[in-house]
């Protein structure tokens, strides 16, 4: 539109004119004027001390981000000051990233102890109240994206109202409901008495062959889900006695990618245990949530795979510091905190090392919301660079969200995720859990 209107401008004065008969002083006048024109779209001039190029590992200075509506219309050098009419944002002494993309979260809740409780209390307008506040922190802490794995289905409905800027938070990729077998880690009736217990299927995302997984997949489809999960192992939080065990059939498994594919649904499986996790890569699943108690076979099917490990290490962190609490878990729980928590780190420093693909994220929920920058530190204590931790949440991630032509990275025409922290990463990654400054799709939410 800025571009038309500086076009017209100058067709307009060069048929008025003859332009032999003008002077140099005339063709700079005009000149002056096109440059005006195109200057004078109200776009946002971000000046940045520092930007870091996640793709290629390269730290730029002295550059100015121009956005234009929610995108980069472009990176010019030095610090430009625009025109009248734009917006300029000083980002001098700060270091300007991509905004993260973490792959793993749970948008609608955050584990306190009340949440085996709560599900019996809590009406669905609670659960959407309470996760507007998660959405918010999230975004404010940098986090853009997320890929949320699994709640009530109210995730779907808070993904609609952000994109229609109704709710603040980050875009939301979201498996609607986690899909479980009987008795198995996202059973939703798990723990229950008997009589409450009822006889979940697939449309509550309860699966015990095949063909129920077909139909689990079709109905998130139908829900309105972008990804689809599975819980190919037992898990931690819930109130079951196995963390590891194998839950599903290679068949079902199976059944559930090959479905998933064809509605163009990336897979994910949440797998502390190792049968299972090799029976999740053996049947097609996109990546690997956790890993816990990867074996080096394991792997090394992984990588033949291209299979994806996300990590998650401060939830591990964080469950096993809370099973020292008495009371925090159910005992049952809290055994399972104590004993899968402290070897996620440990399997990611041997799979990074291995070269397993890694794609950063967190399971946010499992903790509070907004902490999610501190798996940057404890990925780099495990033997990840920075650089290389980063560019697995932004660059990785976009392309794993099949968003790699237009997120993940601050180049002309992606869209405008664009954050700034007070230092360089490298010097001390804790800087990115200070998130100061966050633009979303063109839009300022924070600017400290
Ligand atoms: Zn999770």
């Amino acid at each position: 539109m800025v571009l038309g209107c500086g076009k017209w401008k100058y067709t307009y004065i060069s048929t008025c004119f003859d332009i032999k008969l003008m002077t140099m002083r005339k063709i700079s006048f005009v000149l002056t004027l096109f440059t005006i024109s195109i200057l004078s779209a109200q776009d946002v001039y971000l000046q940045c001390g520092t930007i870091i190029d996640t793709k290629s590992g390269k730290v730029l200075s002295e550059k100015t981000i121009v956005v234009s509506a929610n995108k980069i219309k472009s990176i010019q050098n030095g610090y430009l000051p625009g025109s009248g009419t734009d917006t300029v944002i000083d980002l001098k002494n700060k270091t300007v990233l991509p905004g993260l993309i973490d792959m793993h979260v749970h948008i609608e809740s955050e584990f306190n102890p009340q949440v085996y409780i709560k599900k019996f209390i809590d009406n669905e307008a609670d659960v959407a109240f309470a996760s507007t506040v998660f959405a918010k922190k999230t975004l404010l802490a940098g986090f853009t994206t997320v890929r949320d794995l699994g709640g009530s289905g109210v995730n779907i409905a808070l993904r609609d109202a952000i994109n229609k800027g109704l709710v603040e938070g980050p875009r939301i990729f979201t498996a609607g409901k986690a899909i479980a077998t009987t008795g198995g880690h996202a059973d939703p009736t798990n723990g229950n008495r008997k009589n409450l217990m009822g006889n979940p299927g697939p449309k509550e995302g309860v699966v015990n062959s095949p063909e129920d997984g077909k139909k689990a997949v079709r109905q998130r489809y139908k829900n309105g889900a972008d990804v689809i999960k599975i819980t190919a192992t037992g898990g931690v939080l819930s109130v079951a006695k196995n963390g590891q065990n194998p839950q599903f059939t290679i068949e079902e498994i199976k059944a559930i990618t090959s479905t998933a594919k064809d509605y163009g649904m990336l897979t994910a499986a949440h797998a502390h245990g190792d049968e299972g996790m090799q029976r999740a890569i053996k049947g097609g699943i996109n990546t690997i949530e956790h890993g816990t108690m990867m074996s080096d076979e394991t792997m090394e099917l992984m990588k033949k795979h291209n299979v994806f490990l996300v990590p998650t290490i401060t939830a591990g962190k964080q469950v096993e510091e809370k099973a020292k609490i008495k009371g925090f878990f159910p005992e049952v729980v809290a055994k399972k905190a104590a004993a899968i928590g402290p070897l996620i780190q440990d399997m990611f420093k041997r799979a990074y090392k291995k070269g397993v693909p890694i794609a950063f994220g967190t399971d946010a929920g499992v903790f509070p919301h907004g902490l999610n920058a501190k798996e940057f530190g404890y990925m780099v204590e495990a033997g990840m660079p920075l650089m290389e931790a980063l560019k697995s949440a932004t660059v990785t991630n976009a392309e794993l969200l099949g968003m790699g032509g237009e997120l993940g990275q601050l180049k002309e025409g992606f869209i405008a995720d664009i954050i700034a922290v007070e230092e360089h990463p490298e010097k001390n990654a804790a800087t990115l859990e200070k998130v100061v400054f966050v633009m979303k799709e063109g839009v300022v939410y924070k600017n400290e």
